[in-house]
């Protein structure tokens, strides 16, 4: 693999090293499931009274792990021992905080088989995905690392300040702010745990991590590369539990400096407003949620629209805060794009995503099982066509999971609310227009403004770029219309309803959020 640099760009041929190193591990892991995992906080594991099963949604008979059901009680211990290891952790030479992130990080891909077998039977990624995800969590820290060196520790000498008599020295300082919550969603359980962690823990943050209920396992195994690496007690803690439970008893915590929190819009503004309630303004960086349009002018290469649209509209199964969940096309390609994407998508494998033809697996639960099942009747009553799909699997060892057909929709008016609506399925809704300035007023005529993507000429990616209301877009790409960013290429973010800060994870301006500024006027 010596060559190979695993992205979501280039996980379409990977070499079979990979493939062999996978299935060793699935293997293995299978023979060992149904552990119990504590929390961890102060570097110990800790149980509480009630616990839960983390169900695999390939086979829900299958027991992963047992975990932790964490009370406001744990909340506030996982705080006080952040609270503690702050002064210590903050005042260790950022050198030194880079050197331990990079322990971590590459710990993280020492493990990545065992990491990315764990993630396809607990999110039901496809075996490149979980590789991805997890490969991209150790990119992110590596990424930040890289940041904090070509900053030097983000501490700048200013200019001489000549008063009458005097001279004075300026320093400008970024320190960090303290405690920093991490609250992550399901489908990146990796990258958006490891990402805003990352970032909080190099710039001299403590911080508490409580992942998505469905994904607690895998980002137990995370914050175990962080013990690992030989963080010290406090610095790192993690909690699980329901986010209703611990997750609010965290926002609600006047020991909480700032906070990352990556999900679903209701939820993130729900917090924002909770956090807005302390004694006084706190940084919050939300990642929210998306409805990412595809446009296809009449100047199009199809061949890449089909593969590119098509794999983001399903790769993870359409829950991707990125997935292309619109198709807006020119009316003089629509017949020849649409024929395309059935052809493509009637080839794709559905199964077990550990399974190496597997592209797409089961959805994360049973509320997005029933989600499917009653939008694709929405879209029936509303009268939308399927161009594909539109069903739950069943049969062939299907039943035991939530396996869904990966979903077109054409003819949906759009005027209906799910051309606005994030469904987080593999449903995607396809429309036509006769020019792309209608196009354009589709695609921003929505709350979100995270990804886009855009097949045309030339000419007409300016005016996409200028036009688009998205933090991250991508004009003529095969490998994703509106999926697949990588940390230092693709730096992730979004506008409007998609994002708080207006500045990209894994890009320059990321790092500076985790810190505030002190200027140091020293006259001599
Ligand atoms: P949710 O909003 O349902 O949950 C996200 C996290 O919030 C989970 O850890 C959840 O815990 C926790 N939580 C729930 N309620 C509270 C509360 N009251 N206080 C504190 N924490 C709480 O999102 P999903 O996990 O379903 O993830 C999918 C969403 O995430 C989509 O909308 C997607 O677009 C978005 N997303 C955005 C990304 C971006 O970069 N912009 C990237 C990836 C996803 P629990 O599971 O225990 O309820």
């Amino acid at each position: 693999m010596a060559d190979f640099k695993l992205t979501y760009s280039t996980m379409f041929n990977p070499p079979e090293e990979l493939h062999t190193g996978f299935d060793a591990a699935v293997t293995k892991l299978k023979a060992n499931l149904g552990k119990e995992y504590g929390m961890l906080i102060d570097n110990k594991d800790v149980l509480s009274k009630d616990k839960f099963e983390d169900r695999s949604p390939v086979n829900t008979e299958v027991v992963l792990a047992k975990l932790q059901k964490g009370t406001a009680q744990h909340a506030q211990e996982a705080l006080a021992a952040a609270r503690k290891a702050f002064p210590g952790w903050s005042r260790t030479p950022w050198q030194e905080r880079v050197k331990l992130m990079r322990k971590a990080a590459s710990l993280i891909e020492e493990r990545i088989f065992d990491l990315g077998a764990a993630m396809a039977m607990e999110v039901g990624k496809n075996r490149m995905e979980s590789l991805g995800d997890v490969q991209e969590t150790a990119d992110l820290i590596y990424y930040s690392c890289s940041q904090m060196e070509q900053n030097d520790g983000y501490i700048k000498p200013m200019g001489k300040d000549p008063l009458v008599g005097y001279e004075s020295k300026n320093v400008s300082v970024m320190r960090p702010y303290g405690v920093w919550l991490v609250i992550s969603p399901f489908n990146f359980p990796f990258a958006l745990t490891g990402g805003p962690a990352g970032a909080a823990l190099v710039t001299g943050n403590t911080i508490v991590i409580k992942p998505a209920s469905d994904t607690a396992w895998i980002v137990r195994l995370f914050a175990e590369c962080l013990r690992d690496a030989g963080l010290p007690d406090g610095v790192a803690n993690f909690v699980t539990g329901s986010g209703s439970v611990i997750g609010q008893a965290l926002v609600d915590s006047p020991e909480v400096d700032g906070v990352t929190f990556t999900g679903s819009f209701d939820v993130g503004m729900k917090m924002y407003q909770d956090f807005a309630r302390g004694k006084y303004v706190r940084p919050v960086i939300l990642e929210l949620g998306g409805k990412n349009p595809a446009i296809v002018s009449r100047h199009a290469d199809l061949e890449r629209a089909t593969i590119g649209i098509l794999r983001s509209a399903f790769g993870l199964q359409g829950q991707k805060c990125s997935a292309a969940s619109r198709v807006i096309v020119e009316e003089p390609v629509y017949d020849s794009l649409i024929a395309r994407l059935k052809e493509a998508t009637e080839k794709l494998v559905i199964g077990d995503p550990t399974e190496r033809a597997t592209y797409l697996g089961p959805l994360i639960n049973q509320s997005a099982y029933n989600d499917f099942k009653n939008f694709s009747e929405e879209i029936n009553q509303a009268g939308g066509k399927f161009l594909t799909g539109g069903k739950v699997k069943t049969g062939d060892g299907f039943d035991k999971g939530y396996f869904v057909e990966p979903t077109f929709v054409t003819d949906l008016p759009f005027e209906h609310r799910l051309w606005q609506y994030e469904m987080f399925l593999p449903i995607t809704t396809i429309g036509k227009v006769q020019n792309l300035d209608k196009a354009m007023e589709i695609a921003n005529s929505v709350n979100y403004g995270l990804t886009a993507g855009f097949y045309g000429s030339d000419d007409e990616v300016e005016w996409f770029y200028d036009q688009i209301q998205a933090g991250v877009t991508y004009a003529n790409r095969p490998q994703g219309a509106t999926t697949g960013a990588w940390p230092g290429f693709q730096p992730f973010g979004g506008w409007k309803g998609s994002g708080s800060t207006g500045k990209n994870a894994g890009g320059h301006y990321y790092l500076p959020l985790y810190l505030h500024e002190q200027i140091r006027t020293r006259v001599k």
